[in-house]
């Protein structure tokens, strides 16, 4: 199953990425397009389509249109760029009717290979964004390898800096006989949405580890049998979500009220009224999210 923000068609490799002349060639090759953000938002047509600009535009709409990343070629090698527009509209507005939506909103209208290349432009653009400074000596960063390193411009420390992902591990916990499975919500969550148990991994921890470490945390549960599901990449800013299903060793929930609103075991039957109705008390989360999969995978005994 291809899930939001996996399978981006575009390549690129680091022979493509350390050629600096090669890049600004490829910047002003005359098949070259940009996809603009605002505000980490990409601009979509009537059609639900990403719409990108040329070179020329680019330099008419961007406060800084050198700040471009290169994103890979396309099938037909025509190169790919994304671009912040920087903190005004008003070039924009004169040029193009395209309006800059949110990426949750965007996700859920557009094919799944154009949310990959919306995943990896918008964490890599808030990566450099948010990182304009060496975290080793404070001085200033240099963007090299068209966006994917950044380097300290103090030639006495040159630290280089990869892109951050943030793994997280999303546990769908089903009882021994495989006839319920734990659901919750975390304060931070939205009303009303019941998902699987999740949480940021830990240095030093392999996937099973944090599985058990969390579960234990947030219910007071072990697991046995952790088996990898499926992954997916999700750029608020740029986590990596690892989908696993896991076995508890007992039905006895022991809630954390500090982490947990919510903690409950649902059969294949309740979740399928939760599924349907959506008006009702509790939701699926939103269905670009690897959480929802996960949830309907075992609701339909698709495991
Ligand atoms: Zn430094």
């Amino acid at each position: 199953m291809v899930l939001p923000f996996s399978r981006n068609p575009l390549f690129s490799s680091d022979e493509l990425r350390e050629d600096d002349a090669g890049i600004q060639k490829l910047r002003s090759h005359k098949d070259a397009l940009f996809l603009a953000f605002f505000e980490y938002d990409p601009p979509i047509t009537e059609s639900s389509e990403l719409f990108w600009i040329p070179w020329d535009v680019v330099q008419l709409v961007c406060e800084n249109p050198d700040g471009a990343i290169f994103l890979g070629l396309e099938d037909d090698h025509s190169p790919r760029f994304a671009i912040d527009i920087g903190e005004s509209l008003e070039h924009w507005e004169n040029v193009s009717r395209h309006r800059f939506e949110p990426v949750r909103s965007v996700a859920a209208k557009l094919a799944d290979s154009q949310t990959s290349i919306v995943a990896q432009a918008r964490s890599i653009l808030k990566w450099i964004a948010d990182h304009r400074f060496c975290s080793r000596c404070g001085s200033g960063n240099s963007v090299l390898f068209g966006g994917y390193r950044l380097q300290c411009a103090n030639l006495a420390c040159g630290t280089l800096h990869f892109p951050r992902i943030d793994p997280v591990v999303i546990m769908m916990v089903v009882s021994r006989d495989n006839s319920k499975c734990l659901l919750g919500r975390s304060h931070d969550y939205p009303e009303r949405i019941i998902a699987p148990l999740a949480g940021f991994m830990e240095p030093g921890e392999s996937i099973e580890d944090a599985v058990n470490r969390e579960v234990r945390e947030e219910v007071g549960i072990s697991c046995t049998d952790i088996e990898f599901w499926g992954n997916q990449p999700w750029p608020f800013p740029s986590s990596l979500m690892l989908g696993c299903f896991a076995t508890a060793v007992t039905d006895q929930i022991n809630l954390n009220h500090a982490e947990m609103a919510f903690a409950d075991w649902f059969t294949r039957s309740q979740l399928e009224k939760i599924f349907y109705d959506t008006a009702g008390d509790m939701v699926f989360p939103d269905s670009i999210s690897i959480s929802y999969h996960m949830m309907r995978a075992w609701m339909m005994d698709d495991v």
